[in-house]
């Protein structure tokens, strides 16, 4: 049968199976699944249920592979104990941290481990990291103790680091992380600065919000420095 018919097969027994023995024991593992997947960043409920029907409908093929790549990652990959970027467990602390032609003294701080990844694709940055494993919430209220703020301020002491770069992001819960973690820091003596804002690459002004207008405005440099 050919997948698309599958899949609407598939969505048609779901939505008939709202009733009956047959129904929980069908939907219980699924909602299961989907709950799982919703847990992720990024994934909304309806997403979440696309993506267990793909699962389950391509069971032979791609759920193997999936189940396979996640114990991969749970058994072979780990936070590195220093930076807390992603890293090989035989490889902790991370390349980044060991590597010594990297510049010492200036931290990038970033809020994900996947936000290293970024970086350093980027190319741009040859300092250390420091990843917050998290961003101010207004829902988690004014306690953020599970940011790896204490862990910073050791680093920032034992490493005698000169400058904090923070690299959050650029939304209403980025701005609160910047402006905490540099309250938090404040005592220290660091120099503290943060990624300046822009126009996207390959993109002009009549694309941009007003916020980012702005934002690009204030952070202007001198044309000379713009490599
Ligand atoms: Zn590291």
């Amino acid at each position: 049968m050919r997948r698309w018919l599958r899949m609407a097969v598939w969505a048609d027994c779901l939505s008939c199976l709202d009733s009956g023995n047959l129904m929980s024991r069908v939907r219980q593992p699924f909602d299961r699944l989907v709950t799982a997947l919703a847990r992720l960043p990024g994934i909304g409920r309806r997403s979440a249920e696309r993506m267990a029907t793909r699962l389950v409908l391509d069971g032979d093929g791609l759920l193997p592979e999936m189940v396979a790549a996640l114990e991969g990652a749970r058994s072979e990959v780990c936070c590195c104990s220093n930076c807390g970027a992603l890293t090989a467990r035989h490889t902790n602390p991370c390349r980044i941290c060991s590597a010594e032609e990297r510049a010492n003294g200036i931290l990038c701080v970033v809020e994900e481990p996947g936000d290293v990844l970024q970086m350093e694709r980027s190319d741009a940055f040859n300092g250390r990291y420091h990843v917050l494993m998290g961003r101010v919430s207004a829902s988690r209220g004014e306690a953020h103790t599970d940011l790896h703020i204490d862990k910073l301020l050791s680093r920032i002491a034992a490493e005698n680091i000169a400058e904090v770069i923070l690299a959050t992001s650029t939304d209403v819960e980025g701005d609160a992380t910047a402006v905490y973690v540099e309250e938090c820091l404040r005592s220290s003596g660091v120099k503290v600065s943060r990624l300046a804002f822009g126009l996207p690459a390959r993109s002009g002004i009549g694309y941009s919000d007003p916020v980012t207008l702005s934002r690009a405005l204030r952070g202007r440099m001198p044309v000379e420095h713009m490599a």
